[in-house]
């Protein structure tokens, strides 16, 4: 079978890695036809508009997406090309696993969670405007449905059996946003009386910051709002070893696109030097999600041993934080192009002392 993919390279870093991630994804022997789309800066330069339709129209048609990171202009300029396509093909769940792989100075090996953020509403809702005519105040809206609240919840409980994980914590911020968070909250409370084989709890944001700093391993998976929720994956990377192997997935009813949790790192584009080890790794979460197992655990192993091996790993690896004896730094394309080496000849039959990677499939898609 041939799996049509739209690949989207992305600004600063993301043409680096999406080539190192297709080199990887091809290595498997998984026959894919890539349609390759821009968005953000590329586009702009060719069409004026940095979310043009036909990358729309591509990932509606495809089903699938590979995507690099984009970059958004800070303060003013356009809208996240990011936000927008989330909101525009509805992706509502994204799904950011922080494993630590292979990484003996990691701070906290033991990581192994999963933030389920809802990707739609929330404080990036895009409801924000100048209170008055000399820009001293402004507002910024936040949007929690029950709908969407229902759906990521139930997504985030469905997730949790389907991989025989034992807990989802709730994260909001009730106490103060007694509206907003009450709502997230009570439909919470309810899906979660659906769930009587999963256990369940709650935690304030700023408690499961000082939580997870602490004792990441007592956490299993998180649901939470928007803004939380980009906050968070980006504090479990960090203790899993770092964005340089952060991936990600964003599903929507009928269509799912794989991004890293990192940016666009503008500081090290077009410098080889930026770790692909998260594009690559969301390879293996869309091989997954198309239910291409063997070939999923190949590219996890053949990046698990990689990593352990020490020989060709990014500066973000080759360092204390990461590794207790640092290594001389390889480039992204050396890094990508032994993954690639390793793909067809990694033993998968071997026990890895982490345990198996994330599986999501299309029918987790669950009408509210
Ligand atoms: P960033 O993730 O790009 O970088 C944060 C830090 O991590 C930097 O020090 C960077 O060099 C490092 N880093 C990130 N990815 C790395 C990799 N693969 N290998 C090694 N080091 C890596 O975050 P930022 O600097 O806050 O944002 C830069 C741009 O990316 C902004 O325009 C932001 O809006 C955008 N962004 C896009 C996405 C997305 O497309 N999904 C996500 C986050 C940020």
């Amino acid at each position: 079978m041939t799996y049509r993919v739209t690949l989207v390279p992305g600004d600063g870093i993301g043409p680096e890695v999406t080539s190192a991630a297709r080199e990887v994804a091809e290595a498997t022997g998984v026959d894919f036809d890539w349609e390759v789309v821009q968005a953000g800066e590329q586009a702009i330069r060719a069409t004026g508009n940095p979310l043009p339709d036909t990358v729309l129209e591509s990932i509606r048609r495809n089903h699938l997406a590979l995507k690099g990171p984009i970059t958004t202009p800070i303060g003013s300029g356009f809208r996240s090309v990011n936000v927008a396509l989330r909101q525009q093909l509805d992706l509502y769940a994204s799904v950011r696993p922080a494993r630590a792989i292979a990484g003996e100075g990691t701070r906290f090996p033991e990581t192994d969670l999963i933030v389920v953020r809802e990707a739609t509403e929330g404080l990036y809702s895009g409801v924000e405007h100048w209170v008055d005519r000399e820009h001293t105040a402004a507002e910024t809206v936040a949007v929690i449905t029950r709908k969407a609240s229902d759906r990521i919840i139930r997504f985030a409980f469905e997730l949790a059996r389907r991989q025989r994980r034992k807990h989802v914590t709730a994260v909001h911020k009730a106490n103060i946003m007694k509206t907003t968070g009450g709502l997230f909250q009570t439909a919470f409370r309810e899906m979660a009386a659906k769930y009587p084989d999963i256990a369940s709890d709650e935690r304030l944001i700023d408690n499961m910051c000082m939580q997870l700093a602490k004792k990441p391993e007592e956490y299993d998976v998180l649901v939470t709002t928007n803004l939380f929720g980009d906050i968070l994956s980006d504090l479990a990377a960090g203790l899993a070893g770092g964005l340089g192997v952060a991936p990600g997935a964003l599903y929507g009813e009928g269509m799912a696109v794989f991004e890293p949790v990192h940016g666009s790192a503008p500081k090290y584009a077009g410098l080889d030097k930026a770790d692909p080890a998260a594009e690559i790794l969301c390879v293996e979460l869309l091989l997954r999600h198309v239910g291409e197992h063997e070939a999923a655990d190949r590219v996890f192993r053949a990046v698990w041993e990689t990593i352990a091996e020490k020989k060709f790993v990014t500066y973000d690896l080759a360092l204390p934080g990461y590794t207790l004896r640092p290594v001389a730094p390889s480039s992204c394309s050396a890094m990508a192009a032994e993954i690639a080496r390793k793909v067809p000849i990694v033993d998968i039959e071997s026990p890895l002392p982490r345990p198996p990677p994330i599986a999501v499939g299309t029918d987790l898609h669950l009408e509210a």
